[in-house]
């Protein structure tokens, strides 16, 4: 089965990747599939080695603070139970939510300084609220141990953009590339080559370390028509370019699909959430409502 030697190709590679070197591995960790498949599977790979594993594992979460809440509690559960279980198996890992400042939060600029909700072409939430905050805890575990390598989630079959940008980068023979934008860190994508297919046969025949299964994230994803905001690290990354699982405030798409197909599935309580993202993106988009001098101080015209 395609899964299987997907699974066992994996894990080989991350085994011979840990033992390669002792830099700290942060992984990156959306809540989503894919960062999912990837901690599970470094996990196991952890538990196998017993005694050798012994360098750190950094599991990093982002909690935007605007999260739509049912799907922010089934990540702080997941959390909590990948915590647990790094404790008492005595694994080196250290599971971690980071969050923007005060000062970054999508309340702080919307109301605070005044900022449009987010567009695609003004998409501030995504360095403000996931961006910042990961690199300070990644900067952070890079100053304390020189450097890193960051394990991400992401795999070709995810779009040919994808594809291409995973295509056009220059590779050690371990397949690290190093980070564009954080000095020390090289990145490794040991799930690349996996189809969308594979990972989800993957998830539900096999149940995770941290115990349950993963019937409710299967149950989100059918939900939420299967889109999400991924942990993002630099901004030419794409993001959120149709539907998602994301930000309950997200204007940067037209139609909160995600929110919608959690109503249509029966979630009534979020349709006043979606009644006011939907204003949230109407006001924006009323040139009376704007303030008559513009951000180069320019006056606008006929008002
Ligand atoms: S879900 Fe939307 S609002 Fe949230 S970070 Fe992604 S693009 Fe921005």
């Amino acid at each position: 089965m395609e899964q299987e030697s997907n699974a066992d190709k994996t894990s080989a590679a991350l085994r011979a990747l840990y033992r390669r070197d002792q830099r700290p591995w942060v992984v990156a960790f959306s809540g989503g599939k894919d960062s999912t498949l990837l901690v599970q599977l470094v996990l196991n790979m952890l538990q196998e080695l017993g005694p050798l594993a012994s360098k750190p594992v950094y599991v990093i979460s982002t909690d935007t603070r605007v999260e739509a809440p049912n799907v922010e509690e089934y990540l702080a559960n997941l959390i909590l139970q990948m915590q647990s279980f790094a404790q008492r198996s005595h694994l080196p890992v250290s599971v971690e939510m980071v969050s923007p400042l005060p000062s970054e939060g999508f309340w702080a600029q919307l109301i605070g300084k005044g900022y449009p909700s987010p567009t695609r072409w003004f998409r501030w939430c995504t360095s403000k609220m996931k961006i910042r905050p990961m690199r300070r805890c990644i900067e952070a575990i890079t100053i304390r141990h020189g450097s890193v390598i960051l394990l991400l989630g992401t795999r070709r079959s995810e779009s040919p953009e994808r594809a291409r940008r995973m295509q056009g980068r220059e590779r050690t023979d371990a397949g690290l590339n190093p980070h564009d934008e954080i000095p020390n860190a090289l990145v490794s994508t040991p799930i690349m080559d996996w189809s969308t297919d594979a990972v989800w046969e993957y998830l539900l025949a096999h149940e995770p370390p941290w115990g349950g299964d993963h019937r409710q994230l299967f149950h989100l994803y059918r939900q939420a028509e299967g889109g999400e905001c991924p942990v993002i690290l630099d901004l030419a990354q794409p993001s959120c370019g149709g539907s998602r699982f994301g930000c309950w405030t997200c204007t940067v798409v037209k139609f909160d699909k995600s929110m919608q197909g959690f109503i249509d599935a029966g979630e009534e309580w979020m349709r006043p959430l979606n009644v006011f993202r939907d204003r949230l993106k109407a006001v924006r988009e009323i040139p009376e409502w704007r303030m008559e001098k513009r951000r180069s101080g320019v006056l606008t015209k006929g008002r």
